[in-house]
């Protein structure tokens, strides 16, 4: 019998907060999810929702406030320094501007190979060359006309391949995509998406997919995940999600993505108008932090913040109308 594949990344009630002068920003409050071997988890949130603050805490940018991240079974919830160099190889990300992940005085050689110095992958020169071609390859980038190149001369394109080629030189598992196509032309979008998908086929890649396109992941993510205001409002696997979206405010961001096919066009919610703004994540509202903007909110909403619920096996809900 074949076995379910395991949970490679599980995230336990993740705490991040910034203490500012205007006060406490809870940018990731009480998270919880798991991200299984060999699929893409999509993170899908606006801006603010505190998905690139999970990102960034998962590869070690931040110490977490409380909680725990554990990867295939070993806690990382210590910044990037602190971790053994094997985690630091097996988990690598892709950041979503390529101009300014790449240093503009090194040439792609030099790009590529010192994360083969700095991981230990490969210790002679000529092994170091070798794998700076294998990976510019894998990338689908000839070699002989990019290994001398520097960024600037290159499209927006052509460095994210760059840097996702970079992201692969240690050989990992678990690769965290932080909107790695948002800073580019529509046009190559789909290239960098479609070479992802390969990639991640060939090399048996695990994918936190994180953005703020929820369309993106129709046809990329496995499972997606919804946040807003630091919290995760809905889970569930990307069929489901598209097909029967259940939180109020997965719904409204449905409501108004664009659609390709008829079929789509039947199962995309009626247009549903937001009635606000985003609040301050320094001055949360009580209760729901959805209740001002919720066209379907009951009484109970506004005083009491309701916890995840499993409606459906596998889809989980944080709404007061799935409570059982
Ligand atoms: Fe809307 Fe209430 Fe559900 Fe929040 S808990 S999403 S306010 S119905």
């Amino acid at each position: 019998m074949i076995g379910l594949p395991k949970d490679i990344v599980t995230v336990s009630e993740l705490k991040k907060y910034f203490f500012t002068r205007q006060g406490t920003v809870r940018a990731v409050d009480t998270v919880s999810f798991s991200v299984k071997e060999g699929e893409t988890f999509g993170l899908v949130g606006e801006s603010g929702s505190g998905k690139t603050t999970v990102a960034h805490t998962l590869v070690g940018i931040y110490k977490p406030t409380a909680g725990n991240v554990f990867y295939k079974n070993q806690n990382m919830s210590v910044v990037a320094q602190k971790r053994p160099m094997t985690l630091k190889q097996d988990i690598r990300i892709v950041f979503q501007d390529p101009g300014s992940s790449l240093n503009p005085r090194w040439s792609i050689k030099q790009a590529l190979s010192v994360p083969l110095k700095v991981h230990r992958v490969q210790s002679s020169n000529n092994d170091r060359l070798e794998r700076t071609k294998e990976l510019l390859r894998m990338v689908e980038l000839p070699p002989e006309e990019y290994l001398y190149k520097y960024p600037q001369a290159m499209g927006g394109g052509e460095k994210q391949m760059v840097a996702i080629a970079r992201a692969l030189a240690s050989d990992p598992s678990f690769v965290i995509l932080d909107e790695p196509t948002s800073a580019l032309d529509v046009s190559v979008q789909a290239k960098i998406i479609s070479l992802l998908i390969r990639l991640q086929k060939k090399l048996k890649l695990t994918y936190l997919f994180i953005t703020h396109d929820l369309s993106l992941m129709r046809n990329t993510a496995d499972r997606v995940a919804i946040m807003y205001l630091g919290k995760i409002s809905e889970v569930a696997s990307a069929t489901e999600f598209f097909q029967k979206p259940l939180h109020p405010y997965t719904k409204m961001l449905l409501s108004s993505i664009p659609v390709v096919t008829e079929e789509e066009e039947v199962l995309k919610p009626k247009k549903v108008i937001s009635k606000g703004e985003i609040p301050s994540p320094v001055n949360l509202p009580t209760g729901c932090s959805f209740h001002l903007r919720c066209p379907e909110k009951i009484d109970i909403c506004p005083k009491i913040d309701p916890p995840m619920a499993e409606a459906e096996e596998g889809h989980l809900v944080r709404c007061h109308l799935f409570q059982s």
